[in-house]
This record gives structure tokens, C-alpha cells and sequence, in this order.
């Protein structure tokens, strides 16, 4: 039997690992900490349990997918969300974003003043974008001659047009809206992966049909069951999981890579697929200039700075998930991307997954994971940054929920773009690799096989086609068609 090496068990990498499995490659997942999940983790403190990474959980169908490919009863529970996110705007409005478009169209109007037809347009218009996409950009390799013969892709070039790409996001969404608020809670969309909606194609408006026309759901158990459930399943087949197994050094002859280097110790192995982060990959384990370096010249997606609170009171005014916005937001990306300093009036995620996993906090409590973009820089944050980034949180959040909440925190803990790059291995702690800032940045995402070495793959956030945990799977999907050592 042909022996596979995964590095890394972040969610692609463990899809990767089942596909393979099923193939009957005898396949191992490296992992340098000592649990899976990656980017997806959880930790617990006086009885309170946080997700620490992704919250927002959309196109579920591909997990499914995946059980009815191994043939295995589906075990992952999880709910449609009525509401995906409460939004409060600067000037204190406050609208319920409903994943079903007729009600949040009449959302959108009574509390905005926003045509509901405006909203249906712009819905139309994204699921137009997904269905020009999908199969092309986000299910298939763009990176081999094949894929440009095949008649979808020729359908897709034929609509270029449909896809938007000449456009911003932010133009294509205020010739589609006419309140700001409308505007300002459709550019979010581009945080989606990390990108900056002023500058980002207006092909990425395909996010607000996932999370409208198709759904944002939450799992039962909170995020970190995810990780549970694809590891069992994994384990089952047959795959084997080593941690606290940082691999160090692929060793390679002519055009192959031989052995993975795992704490010292030389394994041999037919093929490789890595989910690490493609900037570390060629920096850390194959230290070469390479074909595939030529694809880490965008700009990176951006970071986050995370406070995590164990608060001592629940807040009914909240839902799940709950953006504060910056009244300027194109100040704050521009902060982000240009002088990639944080901004002093950010806007702040506020994510309390007992609001539907009640055993996530003690009766009467909520878990607070409360969030703000950072650039992604390699110097790291100074204490008097985070303290002051924290003090301007608290300000903005006492604010809008009309009392000082700093007293109920109970506990806390914090995580930093360099704390991301310590436990991920994400490099500068960017959230999904490259950003999608350029007309071209499909195309400039490394691809999911080496250019250079004809067994060794790639999937995860930072290749192709992108970050999040969707194309995470579809990353692994492709790379399962592909795959061939
Ligand atoms: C704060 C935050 C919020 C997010 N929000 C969302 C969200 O709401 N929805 C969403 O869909 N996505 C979200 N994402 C993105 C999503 O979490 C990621 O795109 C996805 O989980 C990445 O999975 P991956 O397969 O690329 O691997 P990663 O999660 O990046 O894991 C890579 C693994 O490789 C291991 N590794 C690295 N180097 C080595 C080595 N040399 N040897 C062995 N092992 C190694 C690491 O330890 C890690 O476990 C968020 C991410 C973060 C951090």
C-alpha cells in the first residue's frame, strides 16, 4: 500500500486524509501541537468553553458530502440560524440580518429605509456570481490547462462581465444600495476572507449568496465538533494521527519528495500533502526558491486581535454573532492595509456561542469572543497596544449596551495575530493567506500541486481556492481529484 504524509490536521488536512483514505493510500496526519483543528480550537477556563478561531458556519453540505462518500451515518448536528448576525450601526441603528431574504429585505427597510427590491437585486446578483463560479473557481484547479477546455470554464470567460471583476466591491455595492448602512453591512462581506472591500474584485459579493441564499448554520456542540467529528470519522477509516510531530524538512530527489522529516527522525513516503500555510511551507520545510514561491507576492489577508471573556451576566440584546460597526469604515481599512496599524474606531465582532451551546457558559453567564481585524505584520503587538485596544473596546461596548461591562468580565484570555502564528503556524498571523485585493487574486493563489515536485499536494486556507472553512473542504476535494503519485 502507498504511504501518504499529511502535514498539519486543520480541517483540509483531515478532509484530505479521508479522501485519500478511501483510495486505500495508508495515510498519517503530522501534527506539531498536541491536538487537531488547527486554526479551529477551543479552550476551557472556570467553566466557560470558547471556540478560538471560526464561528460562522456556512455551506454545511460539504461536510455531509463527505460522510456519504465514506458511507458512514452523518453524526454532526447542527441548526439553521433565523438571524446570522445583529448589526449596530455608528449613528445606533440596528438591524437583524435574516438568512431568509424576504424577511431581511422588510429588515432592511423598515430600519434603513432600503428598497426591499434593492436587497433582492443584490442577492440576484451574487447568486449569479455563484453560479457562474462555483464549479470553475471554487470545485475545480484553475492552475491546469484542462480545466480552461472544459465548457464551464468557457461558459464562465463568455459572462466575464457577470462576474464583476472590473468593479470594487464597494462601487458595485453602492450602485446596487442607496443607504449607507445597506452599503456598509454588504462591503463586510470582503472581511469574509480577510480582504478590503475598496479595493477587493466585485466577484467576491458570491459571500453574501452563501450566507443568504444558502444559509448560515451553527453546530449543536459549537464550532470545535467539527474538528471532533471528521477526526473520528478519519480515525475509523483507518487514518493515523501523530501530535506533538512537527515536520521540519521535506527531503526530495529529482523531481520527488522521498521522506517528511519529523522531529528528526526520516519517514519515508509515495506522496505528501500539506496544510500548512503556503508561506511557512517554503519557508520552513522546503527552504528552496522555488516555481510555486512565485504565487506569495499578493498581500496578505488580514489578522485579528481576540479577547476572550467569561462574562458574569447574560445580555439579552445579543444574538450569536453581533457586529459594532466603525462609522468610517474606509478609514479602518485603509489603517489595516496601509499603514497596517490597528484602527482606533474599530469595528468589533462579538461572537457568545452559549447563546446556542448553553453549556458553553455557567447558568446566567455568557462566553464572549469579542474580535477586531489587525493587519497582518511581522512585528509583534506591544502590551500597551492590546490595553489600549482593550480599553477602546470596552468604551465602544458599554456604550451600546448602555451599562460598564467591564465588571462582568469574570475571565479572560487573549489571542494575537503572533499568538495565530504560534499555534497555526499562519504566517504573520494572516487569517486566510493571500487577500483578495486584485482583479487577479484567484489566479495568483498558490495551486493545490507543486510546480516543482510531482507528489506533493496542497490544501488549506492559503492556497486554492481560498479561506474559510468551505473551500478548506473544497480544497480537499480537488486535491482528491487530482492526486495521483
Ligand atoms: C480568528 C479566526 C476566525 C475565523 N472565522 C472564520 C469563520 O467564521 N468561518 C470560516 O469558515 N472560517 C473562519 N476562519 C478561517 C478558518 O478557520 C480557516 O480557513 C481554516 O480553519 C483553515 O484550515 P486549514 O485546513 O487551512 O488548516 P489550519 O487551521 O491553518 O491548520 C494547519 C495545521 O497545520 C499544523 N502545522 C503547521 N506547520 C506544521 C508542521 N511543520 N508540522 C506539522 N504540523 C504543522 C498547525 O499546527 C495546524 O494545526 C477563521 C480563522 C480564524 C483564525
Amino acid at each position: 500500500m502507498k504511504t501518504v504524509s499529511v502535514i498539519g490536521s486543520g480541517i483540509a488536512g483531515i478532509a484530505a486524509a479521508i479522501r485519500l483514505r478511501l483510495k486505500n493510500y495508508d495515510v498519517t496526519i503530522y501534527e506539531k501541537n498536541d491536538k487537531p483543528g488547527g486554526k479551529i480550537y477551543e479552550f476551557e477556563i472556570n467553566g466557560f468553553r470558547f471556540d478560538t478561531g471560526p464561528s460562522l458556519f456556512t455551506m454545511p453540505g460539504l461536510i455531509d458530502e463527505l460522510f456519504d462518500e465514506v458511507g458512514q451515518q452523518h453524526t454532526l448536528q447542527y441548526s439553521p440560524l433565523d438571524v446570522v448576525c445583529r448589526y449596530h450601526f455608528a449613528n445606533g441603528k440596528v438591524v437583524d440580518s435574516y438568512t431568509d431574504v424576504e424577511k431581511f429585505a422588510a429588515e432592511m427597510n423598515e430600519k434603513l429605509g432600503e428598497p426591499r427590491a434593492n436587497i433582492h437585486a443584490c442577492l440576484h446578483h451574487s447568486r449569479k456570481i455563484y453560479d457562474l463560479t462555483a464549479d470553475v473557481f471554487l470545485f475545480d484547479t484553475i492552475h491546469k490547462f484542462r480545466s480552461y477546455l472544459k465548457p464551464k470554464f468557457l461558459k464562465s470567460m463568455l459572462r466575464i462581465g457577470r462576474l464583476d471583476p472590473f468593479k470594487t466591491m464597494h462601487q458595485r455595492n453602492t450602485a446596487l444600495l442607496t443607504s449607507p448602512e445597506a452599503v456598509q453591512l454588504f462591503d463586510r462581506y470582503a472581511t469574509y476572507n480577510g480582504s478590503n472591500p475598496y479595493v477587493a474584485p466585485a466577484t467576491l459579493n458570491v459571500i453574501s449568496h452563501i450566507e443568504h441564499n444558502m444559509g448560515a448554520f451553527f453546530p449543536d456542540k459549537g464550532m470545535y465538533s467539527i474538528v471532533d467529528e471528521l477526526v473520528k470519522l478519519a480515525t475509523k477509516l483507518g487514518v493515523k494521527f501523530s501530535y506533538n510531530a512537527q515536520v521540519d524538512l521535506l527531503l526530495t530527489r529529482d523531481n520527488r519528495v522521498t521522506h517528511a522529516v519529523v522531529n528528526g527522525q526520516q519517514i519515508p513516503c509515495d506522496g505528501v500533502v500539506s496544510d500548512m500555510d503556503i508561506r511557512k511551507f517554503y519557508t520552513h520545510v522546503l527552504q528552496k526558491k522555488m516555481k510555486g514561491t512565485k504565487y506569495l507576492n499578493d498581500d496578505l489577508s488580514t489578522s485579528a486581535l481576540i479577547f476572550y471573556w467569561g462574562m458574569n451576566k447574560s445580555f439579552p440584546q445579543l444574538q450569536l454573532h453581533n457586529i459594532f460597526f466603525a462609522e468610517n469604515y474606509k478609514a479602518e481599512f485603509d489603517s489595516l492595509f496601509q499603514t497596517k496599524t490597528l484602527y482606533n474606531d474599530p469595528t468589533i465582532y462579538v461572537f457568545i456561542s452559549s447563546k446556542h451551546v448553553k453549556t458553553d457558559a455557567p447558568d446566567g453567564c455568557e462566553n464572549w469572543f469579542v474580535m477586531v481585524n489587525a493587519p497582518s505584520v511581522g512585528n509583534k503587538l506591544t502590551q500597551t497596544q492590546i490595553a489600549e485596544m482593550r480599553e477602546t473596546i470596552l468604551q465602544k461596548l458599554s456604550l451600546a449596551l448602555g451599562e460598564n461591562i467591564e465588571e462582568y468580565i469574570g475571565c479572560e484570555k487573549t489571542a494575537t495575530p503572533e499568538s495565530i502564528e504560534f499555534t497555526s503556524g499562519a504566517f504573520q498571523g494572516a487569517l486566510y493567506g493571500n487577500s483578495s485585493n486584485s482583479m487577479f487574486a484567484a489566479f495568483n493563489r498558490h495551486p493545490n500541486f507543486s510546480p516543482d515536485f510531482k507528489n506533493l499536494y496542497f490544501v488549506g486556507g492559503s492556497v486554492h481556492p481560498g479561506g474559510g472553512i468551505p473551500l478548506c473542504l473544497a480544497s480537499a476535494k480537488i486535491v482528491d481529484s487530482i492526486f495521483d503519485v
